[in-house]
This record gives structure tokens, C-alpha cells and sequence, in this order.
């Protein structure tokens, strides 16, 4: 049986966003989130439904046209899916697998790089925090700053911890600018996509 997945667009850009902004990459974007952020970019995403339907077969020839540096599985939240076949499938091709994530289900699948951004909305399952390599979390006001903090206490004292200003929110460039220089092991992460134009 070919197993596929709901897909709601692929595409080759450049990683934006934290440790790997800048790096070419080719982006997998899964429908399906009921975590449902009040500031979400993305709500085309929320619904399984009226996307088409991918095998990791296919997705697999679209990496290999592209060329890209690494491959990201993001969303939605992708873990709303089995990414065990998937994964497999990508990881023959021996290009660096990443995972967006706000981790509201089990971890499935395997991976180089995982980058998780928790959401209050929906909070974490526990299976996530060993393996994050990269926090990320959204600030929107300066209540969320504790909740970045509760967050960075349960993951790998290697993990790297940034705080991402919510794009729509004006005041949050200066909550996250004050509250790294006090709090050095925090890291500012911007959307630099946004910045240049591109996806
Ligand atoms: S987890 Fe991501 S895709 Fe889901 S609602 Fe929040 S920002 Fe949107």
C-alpha cells in the first residue's frame, strides 16, 4: 500500500528562520493543526482536507530536482501525522532531514535537526524535548516570556534558545530586544524571508 500525505504546498526557498537561516532548502508543508495560534501565518494549513494527496515517493523525486542543502517537514503541526515512512523514504536520499514542530503529539520519524516551537495553546507531548536541537519560541507580549522559560528548562542543556518576535505584534521587536540583552542564553530569531520578499 502507498502511503500519502496531505500536502499543502512544497517549495525550494531558503531556510529563514533561526540556527540555519540562509541555508537552501526544500520545504514540505503538511496540512493538519488544531493547535490554532490566535496570530497563525498559516491557517490554509489547519484543514486536512481539499489539499492533495503526496507519497513520499513523490516527494522524494521533487528534493532530488531541487538540489537543496536541507529538507524541512514543516506545517501545520506535521506531527499530526505517522512521519515514520516518510522520513525513510527522505533519508535515502542523504540530505539533511529537519522538523518543525510545536511537538502537541508523539515524536515520529527520524531526524538531523528538529526544531521545536511550543505553543501554549496546545501544550508539548513529553517525547519531544530530548530530542530538540533548537527552541523557538514565538513572543507576542512579555507573558509569554515566562512561558519560553518553562519551555528551555526541559530541553537539552545543548539545545539553542531563541525568541522570535510575533511579526504582527509591534511591540514585540522591543520585549524580545530587552529581554536578550538581560538573558544572554537567548538568541533574537527574525523572519528573514519576510524581510527579503521571498517564501
Ligand atoms: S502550530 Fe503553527 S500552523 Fe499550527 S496554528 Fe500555530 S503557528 Fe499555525
Amino acid at each position: 500500500m502507498i502511503i500519502t500525505y496531505p500536502i499543502v504546498e512544497t517549495f525550494h526557498s531558503l531556510q529563514g528562520e533561526g540556527y540555519w537561516s540562509g541555508v537552501s532548502a526544500f520545504f514540505i508543508r503538511l496540512a493538519g493543526c488544531d493547535v490554532h495560534c490566535p496570530w497563525c501565518d498559516q491557517k490554509e494549513s489547519w484543514s486536512q482536507h481539499n489539499h492533495p494527496q503526496l507519497s513520499g515517493q513523490l516527494l522524494t523525486q521533487q528534493v532530488v530536482a531541487a538540489n537543496p542543502k536541507i529538507m524541512v517537514i514543516t506545517g501545520g503541526e506535521p506531527l499530526m501525522h505517522n512521519l515514520e515512512p516518510l522520513t525513510t523514504e527522505l533519508a535515502s536520499l542523504g540530505i539533511p532531514l529537519h522538523l518543525e514542530t510545536s511537538g502537541a503529539y508523539p515524536l515520529t520519524g527520524s531526524f538531523d535537526w528538529i526544531t521545536f516551537s511550543p505553543k501554549p495553546y496546545k501544550p508539548p507531548h513529553r517525547s519531544i524535548y530530548n530530542h530538540v536541537k533548537e527552541l523557538k519560541v514565538v513572543i507576542a507580549d512579555s507573558e509569554d516570556l515566562e512561558w519560553a522559560e518553562i519551555q528551555a528548562d526541559q530541553i537539552p542543556p545543548t539545545a539553542i534558545k531563541y525568541l522570535q518576535p510575533e511579526w504582527h505584534s509591534q511591540k514585540s521587536s522591543q520585549i524580545v530586544y530587552n529581554y536578550v540583552l538581560k538573558n544572554p542564553q537567548w538568541r533574537v530569531s527574525l523572519q528573514t524571508h519576510k524581510y527579503i520578499g521571498v517564501r
